[in-house]
């Protein structure tokens, strides 16, 4: 009976798993075509100083529009993308978008943008990245290349080259997500990062949780003592801003600011010089 039972669970497991790699394989396929179908769009979420609530730039966030299914996740789409190249596309039409939309705005804003494992290992990333600059004519000091850990961890030496080049074109280069990735400490040492973003998940309930604000606290100390900036992602209460204007926190980004929305939504900044501060949350 035990037996029958094993091979049951199996057999369901397997229609599971088999319902699964069928999905996967079906998102992946309509991803190849996604971009020419103009499904893909950019939303910004903007990047404010903690100090002043200055907007300072945006982070450009990827949305995909399904004809049937709606909006996927980025969560759920990027993963398969990276596993069938299909980032390759994504990404240089992401980073194209993104810096001709920066290219138009005053120039103190800069813009931030996702790059995966597979872009950075890509022997045409660097190259792209300086032709886009060239096209869009935007400053390179005014991008900032975003990356996690796990980009890097697979082949190191040949990321810290990437790296290097995308600096040397006069970019920036910020660590995503940083405390969620491995070996965190030794990777900020080896890698030329201008900033560490936080992860949201050490932001949540900083206000009210002794460990995650000792957890915080840390990271704010190791940027200070590396002379990085600290952004914290996922901002969403006053209590957690509050934290992070007590703990001098340099930057900070989350829907408490802004929830990533269509470019247009931001016109006052974009369009303008108006400054985004406490008081003007209140009032909108
Ligand atoms: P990420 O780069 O760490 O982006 C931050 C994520 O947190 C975004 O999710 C954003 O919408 C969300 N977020 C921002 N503020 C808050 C907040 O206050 N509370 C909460 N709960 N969430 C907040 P999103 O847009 O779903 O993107 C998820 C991930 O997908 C990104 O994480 C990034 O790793 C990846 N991604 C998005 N766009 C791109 C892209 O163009 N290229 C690549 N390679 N990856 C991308
Ligand atoms: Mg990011
Ligand atoms: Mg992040
Ligand atoms: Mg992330």
């Amino acid at each position: 009976r035990a037996k029958s039972e094993g091979r049951g669970t199996y057999r369901f497991f397997e229609a599971k798993m088999g319902v699964e790699v069928r999905e996967r394989r079906l998102l992946e396929h309509d991803l190849r075509h996604a971009v020419a179908r103009g499904e893909m769009q950019l939303v910004y979420q903007p990047q404010t100083e903690v100090g002043s609530g200055a907007v300072i730039g945006f982070e450009a966030l990827l949305r995909w529009k399904h004809p049937e299914r709606g909006y996927v996740s980025p969560a759920l789409f990027i993963p398969i993308a990276e596993e069938s190249d299909a980032i390759l596309q994504i990404g240089e039409w992401v980073l194209r978008e993104a810096c001709r939309e920066a290219a138009s705005w005053p120039q103190p804003l800069s813009i931030a943008v996702n790059v995966s494992a597979v872009q950075i290992h890509s022997s045409h990333f660097v190259g792209l990245v300086h032709e886009v600059l060239l096209k869009t004519g935007l400053a390179p000091h005014r991008l900032e290349v975003e990356v996690t850990e796990t980009a890097l961890i697979s082949d190191p030496s040949r990321a810290l080259l990437t790296l290097r080049q995308l600096k040397a074109l006069g970019l920036r280069i910020a660590m995503d997500d940083f405390g969620t990735g491995y070996s965190s400490l030794s990777n900020l040492r080896s890698f030329p990062f201008d900033k560490i973003k936080i992860d949201g998940s050490f932001v949540r309930s900083v206000d009210s949780n002794e460990q995650t604000a000792a957890i915080v606290r840390s990271v704010l100390g190791l940027g200070r003592g590396l002379g990085l900036p600290v952004l914290a992602e996922g901002v969403e209460t006053d209590a957690e801003l509050g934290f992070l204007i007590a703990e001098q926190c340099h930057e900070a980004q989350g829907y408490l600011m802004g929830r990533p929305s269509p470019i247009g939504q931001f016109t006052q900044y974009t369009h303008g010089t108006i400054p985004f501060t406490a008081d003007d949350r209140k009032r909108a």
